[in-house]
């Protein structure tokens, strides 16, 4: 089954808990947050009396027509064929930040042994048939993952929640 992260902005309340998670998950320093890889961002929607805040939870995709797998020219990128995660292979590593150039929201991180680093889905724990960390934290089930399909039908719903208003 490949998998697909899904996250409804409205139910984000911008608490950080999965950013922090994936820090301990995967050893990242927390107070080195230029290498975190998962990365909270407050957004304002509109304007004045209307003005909102929002927040995006950001980390990989895991693109389908991932540019950073297309950059890097030692194949340390490549895909999962089960689950579909686009993965790190160190050991081919480089460093050339290639696909960090490549990626359009910088994601790939140049981590402290010189080779590029990024979010892998929580691969084992996946593996183990648990949700990834950033998930299981996440106190208002903003943040999701699963079959891209299911989350296809979750993105249709919300729309048409919104189309059809209060
Ligand atoms: S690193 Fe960027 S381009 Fe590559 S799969 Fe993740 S989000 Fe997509
Ligand atoms: S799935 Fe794992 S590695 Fe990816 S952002 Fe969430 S906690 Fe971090
Ligand atoms: S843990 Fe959930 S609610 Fe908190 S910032 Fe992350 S996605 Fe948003």
């Amino acid at each position: 089954m490949s998998h697909a992260f899904y996250l409804d902005v409205d139910r984000c309340t911008g608490c950080f808990a999965c950013a922090v998670a994936c820090m301990d998950q995967n050893d990242l320093e927390v107070e080195t947050e230029s290498i975190a890889w998962r990365q909270v961002f407050p957004i304002t929607l509109g304007e004045g009396p209307d003005a909102r805040l929002r927040y995006i939870s950001l980390a990989c995709m895991h693109c389908e027509d991932a540019p950073c797998l297309m950059a890097c020219p030692t194949g340390a990128i490549a895909r999962e064929t089960g689950t579909r995660v686009v993965k790190v292979r160190s050991e081919f590593c480089i460093g050339c930040h290639s696909c960090s150039i490549a990626c359009p929201f910088g994601v790939p991180r140049f981590g402290k042994d010189g080779t590029m680093q990024k979010c892998d889905l929580c691969s084992v724990r996946l593996e183990n048939g648990l949700d990834p960390a950033c998930v299981r934290v996440c106190p208002t089930k903003a943040l999701r993952q699963g079959d891209p399909n299911d989350l296809g039908l979750e993105v249709g719903r919300k729309a048409a929640e919104r189309f059809a208003g209060p």
